[in-house]
């Protein structure tokens, strides 16, 4: 129906260098599909690894990068389908996964050893026009903005998925390193959970923001941290949001015995440990990627209450090179939003 109309989308051509703003085909939904009119695409720092080429796509390029989208429903692949025309949807990182392996059966979809990455393997939303599998996109809740929901798409829900995997409950506390998006959003959902937040970054503004968000205390990342957040009780476990491998030794030192330990963020480094560090204290460290869809859900139904609120700056599409030099830089205090209004 579709195939003779056009998109403007970005275009990554040649990993380190710009995107290229392009007209190309619009995508035709396939059955089981849905055309999604783009209304936002958060900026992540995934894309910055994608676009440097050290987390260099499986297919040749040009790629349309951008898994933070949200948009309309323009078009269905199958007319009985799971959305009708003008639903808005989101979609994340993962676009689709097997469905039929072990991870797959038992909530571990972005485990997946066979799972499609938006904007990684296929095509992704930094275009005006996206086409996702309609069992794998998320509905929106109607009073959360297009710009609002974007980074709820991989930060938020990657926020979420981290803190559920400390296993923390009210009463407790969580230790929280790296106060970019995903901090400032694990702080709130940390707070919404009755967990009492001691939040660790070098930047001091970040550490503004932190409190302003509801962090109970926050500690400055240089020499006196680990004494300062033992002084105030120590950590029931620990989330990394910090892509540097500085933070590793202060989660040891700080965290209580039988601390679940979560590392979200990748350094470039490899992170030390004696075994007995882990052993004699009964610690476990997990890793976290992404969410599962019903992470995703359960982070969605929160933030339609209101109480979930990103630091957002937006930008057009046509700004892209900028939003991402910013990630880069570190220049970017919260999370970036491609705007397509
Ligand atoms: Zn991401
Ligand atoms: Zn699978």
């Amino acid at each position: 129906m579709a195939t003779n109309k056009t998109m403007r989308a970005a275009l990554l051509t040649q990993y380190g260098a710009p995107l290229e703003i392009k007209t190309i085909a619009r995508p035709s939904p396939k059955v089981g599909e849905i055309l999604v009119k783009i209304e936002a695409s958060g900026v992540c720092f995934t894309d910055v690894h994608i676009a440097r080429g050290d987390h260099a796509s499986p297919n040749p390029l040009p790629l349309i990068m951008g898994h933070e989208g949200v948009g309309r429903v323009v078009e269905v692949g199958s007319p009985d389908g799971r959305f009708d025309v003008g639903d808005r949807v989101g979609i994340g990182y993962v676009y689709s996964a097997c469905g039929h392996c072990r991870e797959c059966h038992t909530g571990g979809e972005n485990y997946c050893s066979d799972f499609d990455a938006t904007g990684y393997s296929v095509s992704g939303c930094f275009a005006e026009y996206v086409c996702l599998r309609q069992d794998w996109a998320a509905a929106i809740p109607n009073n959360i903005s297009p710009v609002e929901a974007a980074p709820l798409m991989c930060a938020g829900s990657a926020a979420y998925a981290s803190l559920k995997k400390t296993d923390l409950k009210a009463g407790d506390t969580v230790a929280i390193f790296g106060l970019g998006g995903l901090g400032q959003y694990a702080i709130q959902i940390a707070k919404q959970s009755g967990i009492k937040v001691i939040a660790i970054d070098i930047d001091q503004q970040k550490l503004a923001t932190a409190k302003a968000l509801g962090a109970d205390e926050t500690v400055v990342a240089n020499s006196d941290a680990i004494a300062s957040i033992k002084a105030l009780g120590g950590a029931d476990g620990c989330i990394n949001f910090a892509p540097v491998g500085a933070t590793w030794p202060l989660m040891l030192a700080v965290c209580k015995p039988r601390a679940k330990l979560v590392l979200t963020a990748v350094p470039s480094e490899q992170l030390a440990f004696y075994a007995h560090e882990l052993i004699e204290r009964g610690l476990q460290v997990i890793g976290n990627s992404a969410s599962n869809r019903q992470e995703m859900n359960e982070l969605l139904q929160l933030a339609a209450n209101g109480k979930i609120k990103g630091v957002i700056s937006t930008r057009s599409l046509d700004e892209v090179n900028i939003a991402i030099a910013d990630l880069q830089t570190g220049k970017a205090q919260g999370r970036t939003v491609l705007d397509f209004h």
